[in-house]
């Protein structure tokens, strides 16, 4: 099936200057592109170039030096900090390079943290963030803390997380970077399994060609700027 119509971005002229004592690094210098609902997008680009950068703030994680950057007309890049963290609850995954998961907690835990501050009866998502951990490959790993777990394992736990609160798009930093070339390639066909089957936008930067030749459009960004789009 198609892309969900409803949900349209705009990143409009986007620039990002990070202030490093006295030096400014010219992260962004107005990147400009549109994505459609239920579309597969990668952003290449080699290391320094601005790809986190840019998928932090197309998903309100920080605030750009200039621009804008719409989700149906609404310019998130205005939110306060507390309407920032919300909306990304409602509309957001997002699978960080690093993963972030908590060392302490299983992977079933891992998967409900995001709902936690937001649902009083969070006890209602065991099932479903189990039934995740199902769908990406990991019913057997599901009380496995993420030192029990492969690389790969605790990717696969970082996109069950994602996906936790049914976001409209999903931002992946790098997704394949750690991984070895198999484990990639299952990592991005599930990914790409997943936008078809939930109709979720994906927005995963990379420098990895098996992401690229999956992708519905590729942006190749090179010094903070989009230099080719395909
Ligand atoms: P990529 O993800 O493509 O490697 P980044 O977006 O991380 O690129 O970085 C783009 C540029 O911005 C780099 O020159 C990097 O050193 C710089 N940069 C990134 N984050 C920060 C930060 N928090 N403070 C200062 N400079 C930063
Ligand atoms: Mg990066």
């Amino acid at each position: 099936c198609g892309g969900v119509e409803w949900l349209r971005v705009v990143v409009d002229n986007v620039s990002k200057v990070y202030r490093v004592g006295e030096s400014l690094v010219y992260a962004l210098r107005g990147v400009s592109f549109e994505v459609s609902g239920g579309e597969f997008v990668s952003v290449l680009g080699p290391s320094g170039s601005g790809k986190t950068t840019l998928l932090l703030v197309m998903a309100a994680l920080i605030k750009p030096s200039g621009g804008r950057v719409l989700y149906d007309g609404v310019d998130v890049t205005k939110f306060s900090p507390d309407q920032a963290a919300y909306w990304r609850y409602r509309n957001v995954g997002f699978i960080f390079q690093l993963l972030n998961l908590i060392d302490f907690l299983d992977a079933l835990e891992n998967v409900i943290v995001p709902v936690v501050p937001y649902e009083r009866d969070w006890g209602k998502f065991v099932e479903k963030a189990k039934a995740l951990l199902d769908r990406v490959g990991l019913s057997d790993r599901v009380h496995h803390k993420p030192f029990q777990m492969s690389v790969g394992q605790q990717q696969r736990v970082a996109i069950a997380r994602a996906l936790i609160a049914d976001p409209k798009i999903v931002f992946a930093d790098e997704p394949t970077a750690h991984l070895d070339l198999e484990t990639g390639s299952k990592i991005v066909k599930l990914m790409k399994e997943i936008s078809e089957e939930k109709n979720v936008t994906f927005i995963v930067s990379t420098h990895d060609p098996e992401i690229a030749k999956i992708s519905d459009r590729i942006i190749e960004i090179r010094d903070g700027k989009i230099v080719k789009e395909r």
